[in-house]
C-alpha cells in the first residue's frame, strides 16, 4: 500500500523563546517514500525533525497512520519513529555494542531479543557485537546508532544529516540502508547537505527556507535550492555593504 499516508504534518509552528523557527509547515510523506529536507543553515530542518518526535512543544497537528499523535511524549513516539540526532555519538552509554541494543529493548520492555541479532546482521555489526562500541570507526558508529532505532521497528524514521563526517563509501552503504528500508515500507525523513546523497536515495524534495517549506517535488526542486543559495548570499552580501 505504497499510496497511503504514512505522515501527516498540518501547520506546524515551533517558537523558541525570541524567535519563530518553523512557521506553518504542510507536507505529507507515503508509506516506503524517501523525502530530503534541504536548505542553509538556520532554515530550521533540524527543529522541524524534533517536532515531529515530541522533542520540543509546537502549534498545529501531526498524524501518523491516520492517527493524531500530538498528545504522545516522546517515548510513546518512539515505538513507531526513529530519531537519528545530529550527533549519535553522544548516546553510547553501554561497554558492547550487543549491551547497547539489548538496553534499547529493555528500556521498551520487548522480550523478545532475537532482533537483536537479526539488525547487527542487516548493518554489518554482526562482527562487533562484543567490542566496546567507543572503539567502532565513524561509520560502524553511525550504523550503530541506527541499529538503535531501527531495533524497535519504526514506520517512519528522521534522520538529522546521516552522512555528515561520513566517507564516501560509506555514504553509499547508508543509502543503500536508506532504499532497502524503503522497500520495506518505512517512510523517511532526512536532512542534508549532500545533494549528491540526496539524488541517491530521496523520491521527493523539500527546501526549506526562513522556517518555511518554500518548495516540494521531485529532484528539479535542487535547482531551485541553488537559486537560493545564492539568493541568500546576495542579500547577505547587500546586508554587510550597508543596503539595509
Ligand atoms: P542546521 O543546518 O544548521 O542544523 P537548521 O535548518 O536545522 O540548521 P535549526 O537548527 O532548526 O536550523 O534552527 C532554526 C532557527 O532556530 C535558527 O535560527 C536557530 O538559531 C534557532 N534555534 C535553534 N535551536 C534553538 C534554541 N534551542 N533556542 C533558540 N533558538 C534556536
Amino acid at each position: 500500500k505504497k499510496e497511503s499516508n504514512m505522515l501527516e504534518v498540518k501547520d506546524v509552528k515551533v517558537k523558541y523563546e525570541s524567535k519563530t523557527a518553523v512557521k506553518g509547515v504542510s507536507f505529507n510523506l507515503k508509506k516506503g517514500e524517501v523525502a530530503a529536507l534541504i536548505g542553509a543553515n538556520g532554515a530550521g530542518k533540524s527543529t522541524l525533525l524534533k517536532a515531529i518526535m515530541g522533542l520540543l512543544d509546537y502549534k498545529g497537528t501531526i498524524i501518523l497512520e491516520g492517527e493524531k499523535i500530538d498528545r504522545l511524549k516522546v517515548k510513546e513516539r518512539a515505538k513507531y519513529i526513529g530519531y537519528l540526532s545530529q550527533n549519535p555519538n553522544d548516546y553510547i552509554t553501554k561497554d558492547t555494542v550487543y549491551e547497547e541494543l539489548l538496553f534499547t529493548l529493555n528500556n521498551f520492555n520487548i522480550q523478545d531479543k532475537s532482533i537483536i541479532d537479526e539488525i547487527l546482521k542487516k548493518l554489518d555489526l554482526y562482527k562487533h557485537k562484543d567490542k566496546n562500541p567507543r572503539d567502532l570507526s565513524g561509520g560502524e558508529k553511525q550504523r550503530l546508532a541506527l541499529a538503535n532505532t531501527l531495533i524497535l521497528k519504526p514506520k517512519l524514521l528522521l534522520l538529522d544529516e546521516p552522512t555528515r563526517g561520513i566517507d564516501v563509501n560509506i555514504k553509499s552503504e547508508i543509502s543503500k540502508i536508506i532504499r532497502d528500508l524503503s522497500r520495506d515500507g518505512v517512510s523517511i525523513l532526512l536532512i542534508t547537505h549532500d545533494m549528491e546523497f540526496a539524488t541517491d536515495c530521496a523520491d521527493k524534495f523539500m527546501l526549506m527556507f526562513d522556517g518555511e517549506i518554500v518548495d516540494i517535488g521531485d529532484s528539479r526542486v535542487l535547482e531551485d535550492c541553488i537559486f537560493y543559495t545564492t539568493e541568500i548570499n546576495k542579500l547577505t552580501r547587500e546586508f554587510i555593504s550597508g543596503v539595509f
